[in-house]
């Protein structure tokens, strides 16, 4: 008798596991529900981290099913408090856990605290327990604002052109270190000499009509510090011009170049191709010049002291920098663009210069430019040959001062045999004419760099 009913009991519990066990099963696989889901709420919280104690710690918490309960605790390693305990009434799978530092009860003297965060869902796994998640992160408090200042730089910077600034930023958790400025482009600093100093070459954009910038160190801690970069402001006039274009440019060089992109150009009147390669076609090639001559290498900078550059001997300018060009077909203007360069011309397939050393980083052909050459100088500067003929070097080479690199030729947008020369600063084209002048050199380059490391030594 009592036999028969355990063996009857023991039949009720197997059976009554196995009907719970396919509620779960079935509610899991076939009502996709959460109900019983086996995932732990995710706690995003890297392992060590910063912190100002001034702004507070933000740890996003998800979940598959929702969370039912955040518990947060700080702990110096003597003491804990709790920081943070959130129950949920309302259904949530995500939570942004807000701590902020404790007013009371840590010692904060050695600067480091220990962060654990529980969070546990409304699951009914685990015999309806839930799923519990537990992180930690070992926190390094940093109240201390990076050390920034000006050291020494250019006196002046005109309208398209550069300067160069050396200043000192130090911080034990650096994170970043950038140079701001008014119109939106951020400049990246080289370290310089010795430990904790920094040069940066600035340009003013030719299209900007102010210049402002400002050293911006930001630590790990989220501590920012900014310092303004002071320079005399030289406002310059460019030159604007109209040019006439002939039906016999249109239907030799244009058509020429607008066969690059059939595409684009076949439906096309002549004065909408015109302003298709001047503008379309010139902004795409400036952009492939932009891009690669934005990089700016981090090796320690010990010295940089340029030649003037030189690119073609007896080279006789034929067209500015800056010049603002209006083209004008059957007395209407159809497109504009600015000359970002210089054109110099000497004889038919003339030997084109560099007279600094460097390193190659784009020999191809690019549209307007024609063949076009580019080559690294360090601290972000760019010398740039258009129209060549020929292209003596590759991509990587490393060019000596005084290297015959090129020929002059007439490739891309140009009418007769010559050189078209730009510098460019972190992608931006500044004024050749600075770099080809000595003493502007002299003033704004080589006596910053060397009253720089005076300043640095004493
Ligand atoms: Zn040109």
């Amino acid at each position: 008798m009592r036999e028969k009913q355990k063996g009857k009991g023991l039949i009720r519990a197997i059976l009554l596991v196995l009907a719970i066990w396919g509620i779960v099963y079935w509610s899991n696989k076939t009502l996709h529900s959460p109900m019983f889901e086996k995932n732990p709420p995710k706690i995003t919280l890297p392992n060590t981290l910063y912190w100002n104690l001034q702004s507070p710690l933000t740890i996003p918490i998800e979940d598959d099913s929702s969370l039912k309960e955040i518990t947060a605790y700080l702990s110096d390693g003597t003491h804990q408090v709790e920081v943070l305990k959130q129950n949920f009434l309302k259904k949530s799978d995500h939570f942004e856990a807000k701590i902020d530092a404790p007013k009371l009860g840590l010692d904060l003297k050695n600067g480091i605290l220990k962060l654990t965060v529980s969070a546990i869902d409304n699951s009914k796994w685990n015999f309806f327990k839930g799923n519990q998640a537990r992180k930690q992160a070992i926190i390094t408090i940093d109240e201390t604002k990076p050390e920034v200042f000006p050291l020494i730089s250019s006196y002046g910077i005109t309208k398209g052109g550069a300067g160069l600034a050396i200043f000192k930023a130090a911080d034990k958790n650096l994170e970043k270190l950038t140079i701001e400025t008014n119109f939106g482009k951020e400049f990246k600093p080289t370290p310089f000499y010795k430990k904790g100093y920094y040069a940066v070459l600035l340009a003013w954009p030719i299209t900007e009509k102010r210049f402002s910038a400002k050293i911006v160190a930001t630590d790990k801690a989220g501590n920012k510090t900014r310092s303004r970069l002071s320079f005399f402001l030289k406002n310059k006039k460019y030159r604007e011009s109209t040019i006439t274009a002939k039906d016999s440019f249109i239907n030799g060089k244009i058509t020429d170049l607008a066969e690059d992109r059939p595409e684009q150009t076949k439906d096309l009147t002549p004065a909408q191709k015109l302003d298709f390669i001047n503008a379309t076609y010139r902004d795409e090639n400036n952009a492939v010049i932009k891009k690669i001559a934005t990089k700016v290498d981090q090796n320690v900078l010990e010295n940089f002291s340029l030649q003037p550059f030189y690119p073609l001997k007896n080279g006789k300018v034929v067209a500015s920098y800056g010049d603002h060009r209006y083209y004008k077909y059957h007395d209407k203007v159809i497109s504009e663009a600015y000359h970002l360069g210089i054109d110099l011309a000497s004889t038919r397939r003339a030997d084109i210069l560099s007279t600094n050393p460097g390193v190659v980083v784009f020999a191809n052909y690019n549209g307007i430019y024609g063949n076009n050459l580019i080559i690294y100088h360090g601290l972000g500067l760019y010398s740039l040959f258009g129209h060549c003929s020929q292209i003596n070097v590759q991509k990587g080479d490393i060019v000596k001062a005084w290297d015959v690199v090129a020929q002059t030729g007439a490739t891309g947008l140009a009418l007769g045999d010559h050189l078209h020369f730009s510098i460019l600063i972190q992608g931006i084209f500044v004024r050749p004419a600075e770099w080809m002048d000595s003493k502007w050199m002299q003033t704004n380059i080589t006596d910053v760099i060397e009253g720089a490391k005076k300043m640095i030594d004493k």
